[in-house]
């Protein structure tokens, strides 16, 4: 919390209480009139002299003793409404500084008067008393604020930045007006301070492009299969009417675009399962030796059709991770199933699983997939779970490959607070790590624990 000292020997708390010689002092031109009145009254009028003396000195006993307290509080009601459009007053303190976002209340010359909390974590070396232009430097922003002193009306706006990442904002500039603030200042619409919150929309615009750009590649993904069908549909609706060879042959070819779109359909249904149950944690307890084991032999056919042997390294006692079955055999499968069909140059696919103490982390279970295949170039490696992200493209149509499985890694292990590491060298294959908490052995498997 910042603010400026407030000015308090002008305070009109803190002023002396009046003594009848300041009273007298502050009545001198009015006895000074009676005085001259007196004197008139003497010269023209016979008034005798001692009447007047008289006069004047009640006159000036009833402006030594007698409080006059409506001119006073005029006074400090007047001095009170100016300090209160120089210092924001407590609440109002206490209420910007409650709020998460940055805030700046600024008076209508542009000097910044408050800053709250938030505000000076993000935007360092902001002070009190510096015109707000020295903290945000946006011509936009100072622009709108500009408008607001003026008109009094609320205003939001929005910008982007480019430095040091790619940013959008948008700010909320209201105008505030103090309990006692005068009515013409109302009508007028000059309000008494000026509240400017800054929000950050970087997160909300990056995830709205995220889904844009889904939206946009699984139409793509889509179209294409979907083009092969229509096509296939019309050649045999036409000229390949009679042709019974052609026939088979493109009823071949389309059931493969079937299948395509089949397994893509899956995988986008799959990923948004996946999505809408990010936060839940996983409710019961599971073998990773029984699922890897499992998905080994599961994928043997696919093994044996390519060429490659899958060598298991599995304890046989049982690793116990707090998960869902069917989704960490998921993730199980998507990487034995690429070490099998982009490393199968490799002959072998290593496939370990260990449990391991690690300092401060307590028991940790990893599991690693290593293919001794092409690899991948190290400027990939950051991309792969981006969806529809593929190293080649053609390869992956080529290995029935929708370019959603690490993707659809990533979340299951996001959702299960594990993480994936990928390490990999052009011509010497590709290792993909799975690291999720061990619960040891104390819990039996299987059962539900509480989310
Ligand atoms: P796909 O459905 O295309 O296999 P993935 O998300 O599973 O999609 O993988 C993304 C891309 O990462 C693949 O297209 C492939 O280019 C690359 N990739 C994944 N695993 C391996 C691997 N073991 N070796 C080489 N490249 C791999």
């Amino acid at each position: 919390m910042t603010d400026s000292t407030p000015p308090t020997e002008k305070s009109p708390e803190n002023r002396p209480a009046a003594t009848p010689l300041t009273r007298l002092r502050e009545a001198r031109w009015t006895l000074f009139a009676a005085l001259c009145a007196g004197i008139l009254a003497v010269a023209l009028y016979d008034v005798p002299f001692w009447e007047m003396i008289l006069a004047l000195a009640f006159l000036a006993v009833i402006s030594a003793f007698v409080p006059r307290r409506a001119s006073a509080r005029r006074l400090k009601l007047s001095e009170q409404r100016e300090m209160r459009r120089m210092w924001p007053g407590t609440g109002m303190k206490v209420t910007v500084d409650a709020l998460s976002t940055p805030c700046f209340v600024a008076d209508g010359r542009g000097i910044t008067r408050y800053v709250n909390t938030r505000a000076q974590e993000l935007y360092r070396g902001v002070k009190p008393g510096d015109p707000l232009s020295f903290s945000l430097r946006v011509p936009s922003l100072l622009e709108a604020f500009d408008r607001v002193c003026t008109s009094g009306a609320e205003e939001r706006i929005n910008w982007n930045e480019r430095v040091p990442t790619e940013s959008w904002y948008e700010a909320h500039i209201a105008p505030i007006y103090m309990p006692g603030s005068g009515q013409e200042d109302r009508k007028r619409g000059v309000p008494d301070f000026i509240l400017v919150v800054i929000h950050d929309l970087t997160e909300n615009r990056r995830l709205e492009r995220m889904r844009t750009d889904f939206v946009a590649n699984a139409s793509h993904e889509l179209r294409t299969p979907l083009a092969s069908l229509t096509g296939f549909i019309e050649t045999l609706q036409g000229p390949a009417r009679n042709d019974p060879d052609a026939r088979d042959r493109f009823l071949a070819i389309m059931l493969e675009q079937a299948g395509r779109m089949r397994r893509l359909i899956d995988d986008i249904l799959s990923l948004s399962r996946i999505e809408l149950k990010a936060n839940v944690r996983p409710a019961s307890v599971v073998d990773m030796s029984d699922i890897v084991r499992h998905t080994a032999d599961a994928l043997s056919p696919v093994a044996k059709e390519l060429g490659v042997e899958i060598r298991t390294h599995v304890p046989e006692a049982p690793v116990r991770v707090n998960g869902e079955r069917d989704e960490l055999i998921q993730v199980t499968e998507n990487l034995i199933e690429n070490a099998l069909k982009y490393g199968s140059s490799g002959k072998i696919v290593d496939v370990e699983l260990s449990e391991q103490d690690m300092a401060g982390e307590g028991l940790s279970c990893l599991l690693s997939v290593r293919d001794y295949g092409e690899g991948i170039a190290r400027e990939h490696l950051p991309r792969l779970t981006e969806r529809f992200y593929r190293v080649n493209a053609e390869s992956s149509r080529a290995m029935k490959g929708t370019g959603l499985g690490l993707a659809i890694v990533k979340h299951i292990l996001t959702r299960h607070r594990g993480r994936l590491e990928v390490e990999s060298e052009p011509g010497k294959g590709a290792t993909f790590k799975v690291r999720l908490r061990s619960i040891g052995a104390e819990e039996p498997t299987e059962e539900k624990i509480p989310a």
